[in-house]
């Protein structure tokens, strides 16, 4: 199964089959990346400042330091002006990523990061299926990395990839993956229990009734969590981190992949109603220049008020997204920690305070729905 897995991957983006890499979750995928460009303590990983914390914990693990650059408000990507500044002998690797689904300035970084030798990684966890300059994301990287987790571009509950375009990067990679520890039979059957739900229950109308049952089950441990606590309260490698993919992912992987362009087809639809009504109204929207590109994985809106905007949509039935409620989501607490100083990331900090993300996966009734939502609240909505 994963061979075939493999190939409907690599066919998608376009690349040879050697190059993808099967994993438990994306983060481990990112782990394996950095391990095979040579990151070890004292390196430095340039990554933007407003991400999932997992990102900066692989390269913990490993004994580096992340360092961050703030992001464009117009985006959420790094913002490559402010890039040069953060580069210093210590770099290693610079990645970008295509936040919400959308691949901005790649081709900036890359120049960048080839006068002066050093390694990119594009982290595609939203943007699987979107595009950058004519060719898939992640393209352009000398390697990227993707998530199949319940939330990201297809699901297969969790799990994630790799591929590797830099050839010396892929020959180590394989190499590094030898030491691949499987996943245990309790945890498959967890994934398996999560799948099934989804499979056989989660359907727009119920959503909020299978969520309430998605909290009891992980409340009781009965389905494996996408961060275990150690992730998001420590810095430290959880035991058997570095785990391979399971037959079970790959299964539902090539299932759900093969229905992802009609997904994708009904986000961008949606984004662009989106769009057009808060831009009626003078709200901040996503710019008609990017929409070529973004994938629409999430559509972003900043509101004045967001936990009063959750209540409320809550109210109304509306699955609101929260990426990305902290700089290294979800860690609200000892930032430092981590290496990061929310004075020195403004942009990224306050998005982190204010941004909500509209629902893009759903049929024309529930877009309504949340347009309505819209209509009504928009003196909670930051203007344009
Ligand atoms: C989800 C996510 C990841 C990690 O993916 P997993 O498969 O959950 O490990 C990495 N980066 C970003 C920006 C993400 O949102």
């Amino acid at each position: 199964m994963n061979n075939k897995y493999t190939s409907q991957i690599a066919g998608y983006l376009d690349v040879d089959q050697s190059q993808v890499h099967l994993y438990w979750k994306g983060r481990v995928a990112l782990y394996a990346l950095l391990q095979a460009m040579g990151v070890e303590k004292g390196d430095e990983v340039i990554i933007p400042a407003f991400t999932c914390v997992v990102v900066p914990n692989a390269i913990l693990y490993l004994g580096a330091k992340p360092v961050y650059v703030d992001i464009n408000v117009s985006d959420y990507n790094m913002d490559v002006a402010q890039l040069e500044a953060a580069i210093t002998d210590n770099t290693k690797v610079i990645l970008v990523q295509n936040t919400y689904g959308l691949s901005t300035h790649v081709k900036e970084v890359v120049a960048i990061a080839k006068e002066r030798k050093l390694y990119t990684i594009e982290d595609c966890t939203h943007g699987f299926g979107g595009t950058y300059d004519g060719k898939p994301n992640g393209s352009y990287c000398d390697a990227a990395f993707y998530s199949t987790q319940w939330n990201k571009p297809y699901s297969t509950g969790i799990g994630g990839f790799s591929v590797v375009a830099n050839s010396l990067i892929n020959s180590k990679v394989e190499a590094i993956n030898l030491k691949l520890v499987e996943p245990s039979f309790k945890e498959v059957m967890s994934l398996r229990v999560q799948l099934m739900l989804k499979r056989y229950f989660l359907t727009e109308s119920n959503y909020w009734k299978a969520l309430k049952l998605y909290r009891y089950l992980s409340s009781k441990n009965l389905v494996v969590g996408s961060s275990s606590g150690e992730e998001i309260s420590g810095i430290d490698m959880p035991e058997n981190f570095f785990k391979a993919s399971a037959n079970l992912q790959a299964r539902f992987g090539y299932g759900a992949l093969a229905k992802l362009d009609g997904v994708l087809k009904k986000r961008k639809l949606t984004a662009e109603k989106y769009t057009q009504l808060l831009k009626n109204h003078s709200k901040n929207f996503v710019k008609p220049d990017l929409m070529k590109n973004h994938s629409f994985l999430k559509y972003p809106l900043r509101v004045n008020d967001r936990d009063k905007f959750f209540e409320l949509a809550e109210l109304a039935q509306i699955s609101l997204g929260d990426w990305f409620t902290s700089p290294i989501h979800p860690v609200r607490e000892n930032l430092e920690l981590w290496g990061f100083d929310s004075n020195k990331f403004p942009v990224a900090t306050q998005a982190a305070e204010d941004v909500v993300n509209l629902p893009t996966d759903i049929d024309e009734r529930a877009a309504s729905k949340v347009l309505v939502f819209l209509e009504n609240h928009l003196n909670l909505i930051v203007d344009a």
